[in-house]
């Protein structure tokens, strides 16, 4: 079937309405009517080819909401009308010791919903930013937030899940220390979800504008990290730091102000490498530097379920597709609290 979608021709080209081919729910498929769409910092890296490899039409979108309007034959979880949401993840190999624990996200057939090879036209897996997508039933999840919410839980399928899973892996909670870096899309996430899990959190931002702000997210100390005064202040005292930063730079101030045995994750994807860190900043206190990319499907369901029952949606500001290409230029700047989420139903209009 045919849907409008919005996309870009070509990583210098903006982005604009075209069509797209959606195939018909096979028999464990899903078919979504798609109501919100997230933008998230990867759908910008992805679409300008900071990464390679990006296909054209680059159809970007991976924090997708919307009402199930088909099933196939053989779906059981899911009926017509249901509230749903889709993530990264559209696909993996379905049968490796990663998709058997539920960490598709580590599977190397993993399929992401865009830019990965896939049967269907035109031959790579086209994103959000389009009016339904079609997905096996194993890659959609149950929304039970109130439907009053549902644009808010959008970014909830990356930036939500992103942000959870090493809070989750790494034991943030009740007696920990945590720092979040970056206060955009997904650090807002990343401070809303350590507050809730019980962690004593700070947010550190470059922006002097969001000092008040954070705190309101539930941030129990903000730190500005180009202060050095007030990095200094939290020197050797983290458990766990999580940095979200979509750009380059020099890690050495944040593992400075680890604790022993602790450990700064990087979620961020910037386009060229951080400069290697300071081997002794390692050494000394038997620092650990990791990542963590997205979450596997059970997880990215206990997270919605998790956010339902706390009542933790994300800050959002509601755009129409048109205003897409000044929003990716506003996120570029920092200048979003905190995640730009496009009306789908201003395809159509
Ligand atoms: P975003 O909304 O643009 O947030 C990034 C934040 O980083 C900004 O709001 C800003 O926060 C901070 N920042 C920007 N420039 C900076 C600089 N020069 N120095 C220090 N801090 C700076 O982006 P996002 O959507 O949250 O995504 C963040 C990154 O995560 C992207 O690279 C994205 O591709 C990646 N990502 C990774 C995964 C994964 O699975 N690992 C999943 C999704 C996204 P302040 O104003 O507070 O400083
Ligand atoms: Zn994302």
């Amino acid at each position: 079937m045919k849907v409008i979608a919005y996309g870009a021709h070509a990583g210098d080209k903006p982005l604009e309405p075209l069509q797209i081919t959606r195939r018909d729910p096979g028999a464990h498929d899903v078919q979504i009517d798609i109501a919100y769409c997230g933008v998230c910092h990867s759908d910008l890296h992805q679409v300008r080819d900071e990464w390679g490899g990006t296909h054209y039409p680059c159809v970007p979108g991976h924090e997708i909401v919307g009402r199930v309007s088909a099933v196939g034959a053989h779906v059981t979880d899911f009926k017509v009308g249901d509230l749903v949401g889709v993530g990264c993840i559209v696909d993996s190999c379905k049968h490796c010791e990663e998709c058997d624990e539920g960490l598709e996200n580590y599977c190397d057939g993993m399929i992401g919903t865009y830019n990965f090879p896939t049967p269907d036209a035109p031959g790579w897996t086209q994103g959000g930013y389009s009016q339904k997508i079609v997905v096996h039933e194993r890659y959609a999840l149950r929304i039970r937030h109130p439907e009053e919410q549902l644009a808010a839980v959008a970014p909830l399928l990356c930036a939500g899940i992103t942000l959870y899973s090493p809070l989750r892996h790494w034991n943030a909670g009740p007696g920990k220390k945590v720092g979040i870096v970056g206060i955009g899309g997904l650090g807002h996430m990343g401070v809303k979800l350590a507050h809730a899990m019980g962690a004593h959190v700070v947010a550190f931002t470059t922006s002097e504008s969001k000092r008040d702000a954070a705190k309101a997210l539930g941030a129990d100390e903000v730190v500005v990290s180009r202060n050095a005064e007030e990095m200094a202040a939290h020197t050797k005292s983290f458990d766990l730091i999580v940095s979200t930063v979509a750009v380059s730079h020099n890690l050495d101030p944040f593992l400075a102000l680890l604790k022993r045995d602790g450990t700064l994750t990087l979620v961020g994807a910037p386009a060229t490498p951080h400069p290697s860190p300071e081997v002794f900043n390692l050494i000394f206190k038997r620092r650990s530097l990791a990542g963590s990319m997205i979450g596997g499907i059970p997880e990215t369901q206990e997270m919605l379920d998790f956010c339902a029952e706390h009542g933790i949606v994300s800050d959002i500001e509601l755009i129409r597709f048109d205003e897409i290409n000044g929003a990716y230029e506003r996120l570029l700047k920092g200048d979003v609290k905190y995640r730009f989420v496009i009306d789908n139903a201003t395809l159509a209009a």
